[in-house]
């Protein structure tokens, strides 16, 4: 799995005469091979952290070191081959393509990666094998449901085996125990050895967890006072 290092991170997002610190200074450092729950209220910047962590987006100033590269020092075509090679990303809304089976959405990752057809979609089967999809290969999407769709969008996110991934809401279009058995699926990505990190607001998720991270208004706080905050009235 990838060690992540994160020093004072800020993501400040400008709109005309409003600046919004989605990160607000955040450090953290979460060591190869663990299971990180992230837990927060809507807007308090944790899509915002997997974002700039799976390097989709840049940090307004700070430093985020995967495996000891700062992300924030790397140019387009660094960040790239950082998305490609380390990263999985799994989102909440699965973003497949509605007009491709299963087989060919797991496959389009490696399109241009010099794999051979043949190889590509043998690849490809054997990871919707792997996340339980072998008998729906050639399903589309919407002969699919919100659970299958999901495993087929985390074969996809496995195709360059990465070392680090990061989900994002990944149970939160599915009923309780689909999204249950997703996160057993992540959870078996955890014990093989990959570094994880959900964002979450299903508290079923932190018997998972080997760490947990607290946000609140773009800043990392501890259990008591996240605990405080989310007792408050509204
Ligand atoms: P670590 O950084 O902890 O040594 P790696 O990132 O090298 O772990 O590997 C993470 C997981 O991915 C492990 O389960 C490892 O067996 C698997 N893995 C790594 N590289 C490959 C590969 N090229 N093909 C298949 N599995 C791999
Ligand atoms: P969460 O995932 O915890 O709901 P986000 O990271 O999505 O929080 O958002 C944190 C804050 O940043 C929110 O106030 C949100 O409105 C703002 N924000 C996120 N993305 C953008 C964007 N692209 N443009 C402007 N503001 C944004």
């Amino acid at each position: 799995g990838a060690t992540i290092s994160i020093r004072q991170l800020r993501k400040t997002y400008v709109m005309g005469r409003v600046r919004v610190h989605a990160l607000a200074g955040v450090d953290m450092d979460i060591p190869a091979g663990s299971f990180t729950v992230v837990m927060g209220p809507s807007g308090s910047g944790k899509s915002t952290l997997l974002y700039l962590l799976g390097g989709l987006e840049r940090p307004t100033s700070g430093q985020i070191l995967v495996d000891g590269k700062d992300l924030s020092a790397m140019d387009e075509n660094a960040l790239a081959l950082y998305r490609r090679s380390t990263v999985g990303f799994v989102f909440q809304q699965f973003n497949l393509v509605p007009s491709m089976t299963a087989l060919e959405n797991v496959a389009f990752p490696m399109r241009f990666s010099g794999i051979r057809t043949g190889e590509r979609l043998k690849r490809a089967k054997d990871l919707l094998t792997q996340v339980g999809l072998a008998t729906h290969v050639k399903h589309r999407p919407t002969e699919m449901s919100g659970g299958q769709q999901q495993r087929v969008a985390i074969a996809r996110a496995l195709v360059h085996n990465p070392r680090l991934i990061l989900a994002d809401e990944p149970t939160g279009n599915l009923d309780s125990v689909t999204g249950y058995s997703i996160m057993q699926l992540l959870s078996e990505l955890h014990q093989q050895g990959r570094t994880v990190m959900v964002v979450t607001h299903d508290p079923r998720m932190l018997r998972f967890a080997t760490h947990t991270i607290y946000l609140l208004d773009g800043r990392v706080v501890s259990r008591d006072d996240f605990e405080k905050a989310s007792a408050l009235p509204e």
